[in-house]
């Protein structure tokens, strides 16, 4: 069972430590159980693509709240029509909406797509850069986006990239006590060790689109249940279920 620190008065904030055995035994749980399992929608185009910055930047950019079925299906036809900054920059924001269609906010993303090839070309000889700070400098890129193309095509070890997925579970997990991503990412460096920081997205948001359900967990099923304190997941007589306290985000 993981050991999570508490403050004084029994309210867990911000980063928990769930000790690194804890952590550990997750992870390696987690690297075996999710072998054979769907891969989340950019790992397979960054693994297709060798890792090419250029469309792991695209597809992460397209993937925000969006099904990963659809969001594989909408880069590979934008990348079928433009596979670099310079020829996407060349498409009109109207084309691009009509080729990501019907990915969610997908007038929204067409404009920052668009603009960031734009600014790419401009500013940065049609090529990817490799800091945090030049990606958010893009159009519509922000900590999730770079920080996955950071791991998937610079190989960074010194990043964690939170989604909803990772969100929701490092909460349940109780290996932080966060109300937003944003602040997950930065309890997460505090509460796991480095080596673990490059994987965290690939095993949780596998393991959160199979098992760590946003509404019904499959917690009977989970191979890690006997680390997790399930906060924000009640036992019902029909299963688990996320609590109202915000155990479905
Ligand atoms: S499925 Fe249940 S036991 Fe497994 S990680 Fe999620 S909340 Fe914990």
């Amino acid at each position: 069972m993981a050991v999570v620190a508490r403050r004084p008065g029994g309210a867990r904030r911000g980063a928990t430590r769930p000790g690194e055995a804890a952590v550990a035994r997750v992870m390696r749980a987690l690297a075996k159980a999710i072998t054979g399992l769907e891969m989340p929608a950019v790992e397979k185009i960054s693994e297709s693509q060798a890792e090419d910055p250029f469309q792991v930047l695209i597809a992460t950019l397209l993937s925000a709240r969006t099904q990963d079925a659809t969001t594989l299906a909408a880069s590979t036809r934008l990348f079928a029509r433009a596979k670099t900054p310079h020829a996407m920059a060349e498409l009109s924001v109207k084309e691009i909406e009509k080729l990501i269609y019907p990915v969610s906010f997908y007038r929204n993303k067409a404009r920052h797509v668009q603009a960031c090839c734009q600014m790419l070309v401009d500013e940065f000889g049609g090529v990817v850069p490799s800091t945090m700070e030049e990606l958010t400098s893009l159009p519509g890129v922000g900590r999730k986006t770079a920080n996955l193309v950071l791991i998937l095509s610079f190989r960074s070890r010194d990043n964690i990239c939170v989604d909803t997925h990772v969100h929701r579970i490092s909460n349940r997990l109780g290996w932080v006590k966060t109300a937003l991503p944003e602040e997950t990412e930065q309890a997460l460096y505090a509460a796991t060790d480095r080596r673990w920081w490059a994987s965290i997205n690939l095993y949780l948001v596998t393991w959160g689109q199979n098992v760590c359900r946003p509404v019904y967990p499959r917690c009977g099923d989970c191979v890690i249940s006997a680390d997790c304190p399930k906060f924000g997941v009640v036992k019902r007589a029909s299963g688990f279920r996320a609590s109202a306290a915000g155990g479905n985000r």
